[in-house]
């Protein structure tokens, strides 16, 4: 059964300058000619891929709006299908009613993903590629464009198909050898096979221990504040969301309902609790001295810990510095402008990560950003690499990486390679549903369900 014309608005449901309506499918371009009336009089259909056309499109009571007609044919488009839009005026009702014409034409609404998951079922894209199509749209920061961009490119997809590649030679290699015994195949070592699984194991891992990390470039390190009063907090809370480089956007936090600034500090996404929250944060520090919000820093994947350079260490600062121990924590010497009384050696001496700065005169920011990044070991891992994007892909990976491990254990206590063999097809077949290769139905509609609808 060949797939129904699909239609949908490709652009925001808000006015703009131009909104674009995408139709696909086996006619889609036969679609769009029966709304379109060209400015030449030439029809989309005799049109060839990669070309435009200016006309109007009409609907039962006459012209809806000017528009440009792009077509692209079959394979050589974004579905791997047939391909009409129109740009028109990107106001509410104009879109809407071009959509509406393009409907009553014979298209169908576009359910959520469904031109990706047309360009991904049509092979025009791996499941990795085409999740990475909504990190791109959804990227807040250049790193996470990067690396949205990098797994656009297939940068996982090739990744992880290298993995099983080697990984199918090895296990077509023991299947050739155990079921032709009379054909004269070079015989299965050991410890050669020990050395590309091992290979394999380690490439694995290194994914996924890059989860964490590139979690962080994409979506940010949650970060508290914490100080005793009057070192500066909100001085440098003001200074990290005015920051001319940061974009201060409202995400909801996805574990609970707290609207969460999150501050682009030069390529670093930090979710810093809203202010109101961590003004609370600085109350109970108020009324108990150091007793922080703790469990906003038990779930802290940073801890900004702010003195003040200008007093000696009061006994609050000491309960602070044994409160903070063994947290994710950089040390933040505020007031650098003024004359020096704190013990800075003492402070050196608890925190690995240390910085000086002035929050009013706006200096250190550089510093404490390098930081930060040390901390969060985020130098070592590179925008362009491949890294996993999401949980599904991770669970995938690490189903394959546990049964690797356990296929590895296998040949290496000396079972039957029937044994061995039989393990490995199972991580081939986990990392092929990585890579959407081998994936089920469901699957696949939960990963477009994501999606907007037009895209
Ligand atoms: P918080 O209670 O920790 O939030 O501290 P604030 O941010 O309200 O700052 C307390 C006082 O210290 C204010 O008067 C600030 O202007 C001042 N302050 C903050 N940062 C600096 C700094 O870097 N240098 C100097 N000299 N004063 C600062």
């Amino acid at each position: 059964m060949s797939a129904a014309v699909i239609a949908a608005i490709s652009t925001p449901c808000a006015p703009g300058g131009i909104g674009v309506i995408r139709i696909s499918g086996p006619g889609a371009i036969q679609v769009a000619d029966r709304v379109f009336h060209s400015a030449s009089g030439k029809t989309l259909s005799q049109h060839k891929g990669y070309t435009a056309a200016f006309g109007s499109v009409w609907d039962e009571s006459g012209p809806v709006d000017d528009v440009v007609a792009t077509v692209f044919r079959a394979p050589k488009s974004y579905t791997g299908e047939d391909v009409a839009e129109f740009s028109c005026h990107g106001g509410l009702l104009v879109t809407r009613k071009v959509l509406r014409a393009v409907l009553a034409a014979g298209a169908s609404p576009a359910g959520p993903g469904e031109f990706t998951k047309r360009a991904f079922l049509n092979g025009k894209l791996s499941l990795t590629e085409a999740e990475a199509v909504t990190d791109v749209i959804a990227a807040s920061s250049d790193q996470a464009l990067r690396a949205a961009r990098s797994a656009m490119k297939g940068a996982l997809y090739r990744k992880i198909k290298g993995v099983t590649d080697s990984l199918l030679s090895v296990s077509g290699h023991i299947a050739a050898y155990i079921d032709y015994p009379e054909e004269e195949i070079d015989p299965v070592e050991s410890a050669e096979t020990a050395e590309i699984l091992d290979d394999a194991e380690r490439q694995l891992r290194d994914l996924l221990d890059s989860f964490d990390r590139g979690r962080i470039l994409r979506e940010g390190v949650e970060t508290v504040i914490v100080g005793k009063p009057n070192v500066g907090k909100s001085t440098l809370m003001n200074l990290l969301s005015g920051c001319p480089k940061s974009i201060v956007t409202d995400i909801p936090g996805t574990t609970r309902d707290v609207v969460e600034e999150t501050v682009n500090l030069d390529g670093v996404l930090l979710r810093l609790a809203d202010t109101a929250g961590i003004r609370e944060t600085s109350d109970v520090v108020e009324k108990a001295g150091v007793d922080l919000a703790l469990e906003r820093l038990d779930t802290a994947g940073l801890v900004l810990a702010v003195f003040d350079e200008s007093s000696p260490l009061s006994p609050e600062d000491h309960g602070l510095l044994d409160r903070l121990e063994g947290m994710p924590v950089v040390a933040v010497c505020n007031k650098a402008d003024l004359e020096q009384k704190i013990d800075i050696e003492f402070i050196k001496s608890k925190f690995q990560y240390f910085v000086e700065i002035s929050a009013r005169e706006n200096s250190g920011l550089e510093a404490l950003r390098q930081e930060i990044v040390s901390l969060l070991e985020l130098d070592g891992i590179s925008a362009e690499g491949a890294a996993l994007a999401n949980a599904r892909q991770f669970d995938c990976a690490r189903r394959a990486w546990t049964l690797l491990k356990e296929a590895i254990d296998t040949l290496k206590a000396g079972y039957t390679l029937d044994a061995v063999d039989v393990a490995l097809e199972s991580v081939i077949s986990a990392l092929l549903e990585l890579t959407g290769e081998k994936v089920t139905d469901a699957v696949v509609d939960q990963v477009f369900s994501r999606f907007c609808v037009g895209k």
